[in-house]
């Protein structure tokens, strides 16, 4: 309990007395002191920005496998059961995404693999198709799109992909780069709105991107970009640069105001929670998944810890728990089984303890940022129901 004013005190000694002359004076004071502790423990307000709430405001390490959680990004390209078990054991559930990317099985086949899992899962895993553009510049594309997507929704989607691929890739019948906000994109945007679906996109890539490897900001860019030249764009200054990416972005948003969009890896935002927080601003449809930039967050934390732990509180709507981890033939599956599990026990101490921590990808020491129950809760399920409204209906 809370500890009572200095005046509550001394009027507790009369209390002790038992002289009758105190007795009505006793009567009213233990109703002041009851209406005082639940003032303190009762009141249903909100928690207050900073401070120390009491112990039972926060999750613990030992809370972990007992609270629901959902995690909107993962890639699983094969039959493998075993990832799904071990995320169930974590009380995970999972959005499969499926990507247009040339080292991901053909749309299609992606689709198969998650209407399987599905089937033998419907309580934990959902999926989110994706289109392709190989036939862009075919005057029939945008109807095989419509078609496929509408195939898709009716086969379980909750949502649909574009990838970096629009933007880093994609050229018109003139060599042109085509970007997110090119017009032959609407039918498509607004079919999937209307449909009641969401559009998550990954477009752009970090900032880094456009740096030389020595001056990325954490180790999974460094090695990302490494072994991915084509999309290392400090390589390629003749392409779209990092705010041509971003402007595409915002202006196809505000061209679509009712689409629920989700930015895939903190909307490429992920250097600066400031900006980041300038674009959440700007477009309310608009949340992020945080999938494979928890690093970025950690690395803001090392020097504004007090900034990343204010832009929680204060985002705390917007922002979805997601990992982006793959499932595929390359791996040794215990391994990248272990690895998964490492990884989410760290982001949950990241959001849930005041703990300093070391990390993989960040090359210095960091505090957890001790977010409330309410907006653990918030970032690790209810943000994703509310974004994937068909995800709160998988239990
Ligand atoms: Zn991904």
């Amino acid at each position: 309990m809370a500890t009572l004013p200095a005046e509550i005190i001394i009027e507790q000694k009369m209390i002790n007395s038992t002289s009758p002359k105190y007795l009505n004076i006793k009567i009213i004071i233990v109703a002041a002191i009851s209406a005082f502790a639940c003032f303190q423990s009762c009141s249903p307000s909100k928690p207050p920005l900073t401070g120390n709430l009491p112990a039972q405001l926060y999750y613990t390490a030992d809370d972990y496998k007992s609270v629901e959680k959902i995690n909107t990004h993962v890639h699983i390209r094969m039959d493998d059961t075993t990832f799904l078990n071990l995320a169930a054991a974590d009380n995970f559930r999972v959005l499969n995404v499926s990507v247009n990317s040339p080292s991901a099985p053909p749309i299609e086949k992606q689709r198969n693999i998650s209407v399987r899992l599905i089937k033998s899962y419907p309580t934990r895993i959902s999926y989110a198709t994706t289109i392709s553009v190989k036939n862009w510049n075919s005057e029939a594309w945008q109807q095989e799109m419509i078609y496929f997507l509408k195939e898709s929704f009716d086969m379980g989607a909750v949502g649909v992909k574009v990838w970096k691929n629009i933007g880093m890739d994609l050229r018109d019948k003139n060599g042109k780069f085509v970007m997110i906000d090119d017009p032959r994109f609407d039918p498509i945007i607004d079919f999937i709105e209307k449909s009641n679906k969401t559009l998550i996109g990954h477009l752009g890539e970090p900032r880094n991107c456009w740096l030389p490897i020595e001056k990325m900001t954490v180790q999974g860019d460094k090695d990302y970009f490494k072994a991915h030249p084509q999309y290392h764009m400090y390589l390629h200054p003749e392409y779209p640069s990092y705010e041509d990416q971003l402007n595409a972005k915002d202006r196809m948003l505000a061209k679509h105001p009712n689409l629920r969009f989700v930015g895939a890896h903190l909307g490429s935002l992920e250097w600066s929670v400031d900006e980041l927080a300038k674009r959440l601003d700007r477009f309310p449809n608009m949340a992020v998944d945080m999938a494979e930039r928890i690093s970025h967050l950690q690395y803001q934390a090392v020097t504004e810890w007090q900034k990343v732990h204010d832009f929680f509180i204060k985002y705390q709507d917007r922002l979805i728990y997601a990992t982006d981890q793959r499932v595929d033939s390359t791996q040794i599956p215990s391994q990248r089984n272990t690895e998964a599990h490492e990884s989410w026990l760290r982001h949950w101490k990241f959001f849930t303890s005041d703990e300093k921590m070391k990390v993989p990808k960040v090359e210095k020491e960091f505090k957890g940022l001790k977010l409330p129950r309410e907006v653990v809760d918030k970032i690790y399920r209810k943000n994703a129901e509310k974004w994937f409204p068909e995800m709160a209906k998988l239990h």
